[in-house]
């Protein structure tokens, strides 16, 4: 069975301490906490920077200082920055790109969220992509809707997307698309139709619906996430005591599932990233 990548989204943009007093928002904090996932199997750290209030942040030096950190104590983790919507507005969600991470999220079409429009206008998406493109950044594409998956098929044809496309579904968001699973499998034959039957891909589901789409993607051959930033809890009684502790609940899914779990040398010759 082919290797299953896990990556672990750390903080986000919206969970606070008062939801969980594990969400790391501290750079510090951040580092220790990509740590431990990292320790626990995690080989790709999907981060977002917040100021020490706790407020979404897009400043550079908070990504820049992340970088460093998650590059001394975890070696060859691939670190991937959020340029999603709600750490600030049009280029500002770009600002961070010439540090040049491994990856950056990229969303190539607009969706509701639960209170407001998740809005990636055309001449946004088509800046981030370059801008990524330009420091040798690789976008992962949150499809939110089936038609972002075509979008991206459509930036690959036409040379905005380079290298080996890499999807990952959002499922439970409330007002963008629910956890369905023959929605999933359509998500699932639309990729391999488009990219080909090995392309890879990943799944991300939103609050309680986190574990069910871990049990889809690891099951269905793709690589799954998990952390803070999607679900503060294990279950509806308790909250998750860490990110490693959401990591490891994944490692032991992908165990019983028999998938190996990839490590980063894996993980990066699945992404057609550098070697570490
Ligand atoms: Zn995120």
């Amino acid at each position: 069975m082919k290797p299953c990548i896990i990556c672990v989204a750390i903080t986000g943009s919206l969970p606070t301490k008062a939801d969980n007093p594990a969400v790391p928002i501290t750079v510090s904090e951040q580092i220790e906490s990509t740590q431990a996932a990292f320790e626990a199997g995690a080989t790709i750290v999907h981060a977002h920077v917040r100021e020490d209030d706790g407020r979404p942040s897009s400043d550079p030096e908070r990504f820049a200082r992340l970088k460093e950190g998650v590059e001394r104590h975890c070696p060859g983790m691939i670190i991937q920055f959020s340029t999603g919507g709600r750490s600030g507005d049009g280029k500002d969600r770009g600002r961070m790109l010439p540090l040049a991470p491994d990856m950056a999220s990229l969303s190539v079409g607009s969706n509701n969220f639960p209170a407001r429009v998740y809005e990636n206008p055309p001449d946004l998406v088509d800046w981030l992509a370059a801008e990524m493109q330009r420091y040798g950044v690789k976008p992962e594409i949150e499809a939110f809707d089936l038609s972002h998956i075509l979008k991206a098929h459509e930036m690959f044809g036409s040379g905005q997307i380079v290298g080996t496309p890499y999807i990952q579904f959002v499922m439970g968001v409330k007002n963008a698309m629910p956890a369905d699973r023959n929605v999933f499998d359509f998500y699932v034959q639309t990729v391999q139709r488009l990219f080909g039957p090995d392309a890879p891909w990943c799944a991300a589901g939103i609050g309680r619906h986190q574990i069910e789409l871990n049990q889809w993607a690891v099951a269905a051959g793709g690589h799954a996430r998990t952390g803070l930033e999607d679900h503060v809890r294990l279950d509806r009684d308790t909250l998750a005591p860490s990110n490693a502790a959401l990591v490891k609940r994944l490692v032991d899914l992908c165990g019983r599932l028999e998938r190996p779990v990839a490590d980063v040398s894996e993980a990066r010759s699945i992404l057609g990233l550098r070697a570490a």
